[in-house]
C-alpha cells in the first residue's frame, strides 16, 4: 500500500481483525478528506522574551464526519506509511502561506512587525524531489514574503540522508525562507552536520520543558542545548511551556522564543484573528 495513489482504494476482506480493519476505514477516509475539505489548521502563537506575539505555528487537524476533531497524532503516521503526506503537506504548505499573508497585511497596515508562520514538514515531503519547487509556488500564489515562512524538520528527517537533505535546505534557503530543527534532542543527531545544515533555529521538545524546573537533567539538558545554539549562532524555541515558572526559567536560561500553552494553545484563524485586535495590541 505504499506505494499507493491517492486515488486507489484497498479494500475489506473477510480475514481482516477488527484493529485491520480500522486502520483500512481510516485510510480510506484520509484519502477522501482533502476532496472534502475535511481538513484545517489551527495556528499556535510563539512569543518572545518581552512577550511580544512573534509568529505562528500552523498544526494540522482533521475534521472527520463521525469521529469529529481527529488530532495528527492520529493520522500524520498514516498519511506518511500511505504517502498521503504528500498532497496533505502540500495543501499545508499553501493554507498556511495564504494566512500568513493575510496577516502580514494586517500587521502592515497597523505598522506592526510582520509576524513569522512555522509550518512542519515530514521526511517524506524533504526526500521528494521538487520540494523547492512546491515552497516557490506556494510563496508565489500567496505572495507571502519568504523570509516570513519557516519550515520546521526533524532531526531524524534530517540524519536519513544527510548529504541529499544538506542539498535541498541549501535550495530552500536560496528561496529566503527560515529553517528550524523541530523536537531537538528527542533524536540522533550529528553535531557537525548540524554546524554544517543552513539552520536558524532549533525547537527544544517539549519532554525537557515538561521537567522544568524541578528535574535536574531536564535543566541540564535545556542550558546545553542553549549554549549548543550559541555557539552555532541559532536561536532557540521551546515547546510545550505551560506554566509560568517555566516560562520565567527558560528565559531566564536565554532562550529566545517560547511556545505552549502557557501562551495560547492551538486555534483557528478566526480566533486569532480577534487576538490581534485586542490581546496582542501593543
Ligand atoms: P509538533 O510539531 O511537536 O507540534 C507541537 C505539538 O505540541 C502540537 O500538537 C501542539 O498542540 C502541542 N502543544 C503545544 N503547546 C503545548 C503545551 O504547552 N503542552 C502540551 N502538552 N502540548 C502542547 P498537535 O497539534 O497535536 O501536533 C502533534 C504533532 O503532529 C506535531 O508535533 C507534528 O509532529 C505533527 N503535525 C502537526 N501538524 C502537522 C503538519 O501539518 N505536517 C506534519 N508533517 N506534521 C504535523
Ligand atoms: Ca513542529
Ligand atoms: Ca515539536
Ligand atoms: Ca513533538
Amino acid at each position: 500500500a505504499k506505494a499507493a495513489g491517492r486515488n486507489t482504494y484497498r479494500f475489506f476482506s473477510p480475514g481482516m481483525d477488527a484493529q485491520a480493519h480500522a486502520q483500512l476505514r481510516l485510510e480510506n477516509d484520509l484519502r477522501r478528506a482533502l476532496d472534502r475539505q475535511e481538513l484545517l489548521l489551527h495556528y499556535q502563537p510563539q512569543i518572545n522574551a518581552q512577550g511580544r506575539l512573534t509568529g505562528f505555528e500552523a498544526l494540522v487537524r482533521w475534521m472527520h464526519p463521525q469521529r469529529g476533531l481527529v488530532p495528527p497524532g492520529d493520522f500524520i503516521g498514516l498519511a506518511e506509511d500511505t504517502g498521503l503526506i504528500l498532497p496533505i503537506g502540500e495543501w499545508v504548505l499553501r493554507q498556511a502561506c495564504l494566512q500568513a499573508r493575510i496577516w502580514a497585511l494586517h500587521c502592515a497596515a497597523r505598522g506592526r512587525p510582520p509576524l513569522r508562520m512555522a509550518v512542519n514538514l515530514s521526511a517524506r515531503q524533504l526526500q521528494r524531489p521538487g520540494l523547492e519547487a512546491v515552497v516557490r509556488q506556494a510563496l508565489l500564489d500567496s505572495g507571502l514574503d519568504a523570509g516570513l515562512l519557516e519550515l520546521e524538520i526533524t532531526e531524524s528527517s534530517v540524519m536519513d540522508d544527510p548529504l541529499y537533505t544538506l542539498d535541498v535546505l541549501k535550495g530552500l534557503r536560496q528561496l529566503g525562507v527560515q529553517l528550524s530543527v523541530d523536537d531537538f534532542g528527542t533524536g540522533y543527531s550529528s553535531l557537525a552536520y548540524l554546524k554544517r545544515f543552513p539552520l536558524q533555529r532549533l525547537k527544544i521538545d517539549r519532554s525537557f520543558v515538561d521537567g522544568i524546573p524541578h528535574d535536574e537533567d531536564d535543566v541540564a539538558i535545556v542550558e546545553a542545548i542553549i549554549a549548543l545554539a550559541r555557539k552555532l549562532k541559532l536561536q532557540v524555541v521551546a515547546e510545550g511551556v505551560e506554566t509560568e515558572q517555566q516560562s520565567a526559567v527558560l528565559q531566564r536560561l536565554g532562550c529566545d522564543e517560547l511556545q505552549g500553552y502557557a501562551f495560547g494553545r492551538p486555534q483557528a484563524s478566526g480566533l486569532i484573528d480577534r487576538l490581534l485586535d485586542t490581546t496582542w495590541r501593543d
